[in-house]
């Protein structure tokens, strides 16, 4: 069964490491909607060029650019046969809806969004100690504030379609993962 499934969690939630252990054991494919735009900023295409500036503040890239280049995206043969794990996207309730609305035009639905839950003072500490370049204290304290606005009511939009599953992102990344597997084994039988 190709498993379409989205990872939410704060940044600093662990969500990019857990996002790449699903994806081996389960055979989806792990799109990161962070890793596509900083690809582009790498390779100076005008995607690219629009997102730097955005992403060194903290912003978030505007939704219609973002719905585009997943819409693109999860069309492609490989995803249609093996499936999804989206980590960074829906980010917004826009973006869901635009993803539900994907889905409808290809047939497939969305069989669960797992929330890694982490409180946000041990995700700031993480972040700050991983010291990545778009990290500075400003950009962190941003994107925690634009998680809580635009991204936490998004737990909301999977739960009242019975889509959300919450996950203890507290302990070892061997515990984290289990508890990952078990919730999504309910939904892959
Ligand atoms: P983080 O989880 O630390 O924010 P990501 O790699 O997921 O890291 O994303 C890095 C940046 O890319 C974000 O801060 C934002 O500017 C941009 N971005 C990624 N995904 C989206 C999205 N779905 N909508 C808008 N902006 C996005």
């Amino acid at each position: 069964m190709a498993l379409r499934l989205v990872i939410l969690g704060r940044q600093g939630s662990g969500k990019g490491t857990q996002a790449i252990r699903i994806s081996e054991s389960f055979g989806c494919i792990h799109i990161s909607t962070g890793d596509m735009l900083r690809a582009a900023v790498a390779a100076g295409t005008e995607l690219g060029q629009q997102a730097d500036a955005v992403m060194k503040s903290g912003g978030l890239v505007g939704d219609d650019i973002m719905n585009g280049i997943v819409a693109e995206r999860l069309a492609a043969d490989d995803i249609m046969a093996n499936g999804v794990l989206l980590d960074g996207f829906p980010r917004t309730s826009d973006q869901a809806d635009a993803l539900e609305r994907i889905g409808a035009d290809q047939g497939v639905a969305i069989d669960l969004a797992v929330n890694l839950e982490v409180a946000v003072d041990i995700v700031r500490e993480r972040m700050v100690a991983r010291g990545r370049e778009d990290d500075t204290p400003e950009a962190i304290d941003k994107r925690l504030s634009l998680y809580e606005e635009q991204t936490a009511p998004l737990l909301d939009w999977f739960a009242a379609r019975d889509l959300l599953a919450t996950i203890d992102g507290v302990g070892s990344e061997e515990d984290v993962f289990g508890r990952l597997s078990a919730a999504i084994d309910k939904v892959s039988q």
